[in-house]
């Protein structure tokens, strides 16, 4: 395959709002050592790329940019040393790239490791990345479905399996149930063997959150209660799992919601603010409190296997053209969609 010189990319001049995007035409990456290009399908509009967007996100972020973390694609070119991946691999990506290396990467802990470095370029033709970020999916998945899969359902998969360790049996309320962790931890629950409530703020979103699997739906009071609603619907015992992707503004309420002996995972903080609980509240319950952090590749893998074999499905909302991409982001911020936003360039 040659390579264009230059290509197409919505690139962030500065921080601003979703008319912040200029189309332009710029060089096309060329891949370093390690490196794989990806000729881009797809790419997910996450919360990260509002957040990187208006400049509430500063990690690692400087100006000009070209944002995008949930890509899919082919591989165009691969840079030297790059052994596991061929041109013409059908790819999705993870959330960042890790070392190998490090004594995270070596105990199974890759999301921590020491060198990450963060996914970011999909709002463009091509994109060049570390080889670690790139995971193969099948020739029959289309990129639409397969861009959001890690920081999605993967995510999801390591909230619901692998932290909380959701078992058959257990009561689990999902915060946030209607966006891009939630749907999919409502579906892994359900498929863990859990009776699943899912959280809605919305009462016209309950009929979406019955069919991806959810056993009840709970519309959050207008005050933002839910403590009692979920405390009816469980004899009075509560949730043994929170699967958690709103943060501080369900704090109280979920903490309330949860049951003795019960896992709290904390997967997302859409606000900025603190939370506050008195430890001896902790200890009575005997409760678990769980940070839960991105994806591996083992589970990115383990997603887009169960995603061929038809067990998950992941919810496409809506698809734009790169050109439309201020348009996706007004529809991310509003939460106008269910299931995930997703731009084609
Ligand atoms: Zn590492």
């Amino acid at each position: 395959m040659t390579l264009p010189v230059t290509m197409q990319a919505a690139v962030l001049a500065g921080p601003g709002d979703a008319d912040a995007f200029t189309l332009q035409t710029v060089p096309t990456p060329q891949p370093g050592p390690g490196d794989v290009l990806v000729r881009v399908r797809a790419c997910g509009v996450s919360y990260r790329d509002i957040v990187e967007r208006n400049g509430t996100y500063r990690r690692d972020v400087v100006f000009p940019l070209i944002i995008g973390l949930e890509i899919a694609g082919e591989v165009a070119a691969l840079g030297e040393g790059v052994s596991d991946l061929k041109v013409g691999d059908r790819v999705c990506s993870k959330a960042f790239s890790a070392c190998g290396q490090c004594k995270y990467c070596r105990s199974g802990r890759e999301t921590t490791c020491r060198r990450r470095q963060p996914t970011r370029g999909g709002y463009a033709e091509y994109c060049c990345l570390p080889q670690d970020v790139w995971v193969r999916t099948p020739d029959d998945m289309p990129f639409e479905t397969s861009c959001a899969l890690g920081p999605g359902a993967g995510v999801a998969l390591n909230a619901v399996r692998d932290t909380a360790h959701v078992q058959l049996g257990d009561t689990v309320l999902v915060t946030g149930a209607t966006g891009g962790v939630g749907l999919p931890a409502v579906q892994i629950a359900r498929l863990a063997g859990a009776r699943v409530i899912a959280l809605t703020r919305s009462e016209d979103k309950r009929e979406a959150l019955m069919t991806a699997g959810a056993h009840e739906v709970v519309v959050m009071a207008a005050d933002g209660g839910f403590a009692r609603a979920v405390k009816a619907l469980t004899d009075g015992e509560g949730a043994d799992v929170i699967i958690d992707t709103v943060g501080s503004r369900v704090w109280n309420e979920g903490y309330d919601s949860l049951a003795l002996h019960g896992r709290y995972a904390f997967v997302g903080q859409l606000f900025g603010e603190d939370i506050s609980i008195n430890p001896a509240r902790i200890f009575f319950k005997r409760a678990q409190l769980l940070g839960v952090g991105s994806v591996s590749r083992a589970q990115l893998a383990d997603v887009i296997a169960m995603t061929a074999s038809g067990g998950l499905k992941p919810l496409v909302g809506k698809i734009l053209p790169l050109a439309e991409v201020a348009e996706a982001h007004r529809l991310v911020e509003k939460a106008a969609v269910i299931g995930r936003v997703v731009v084609t360039p």
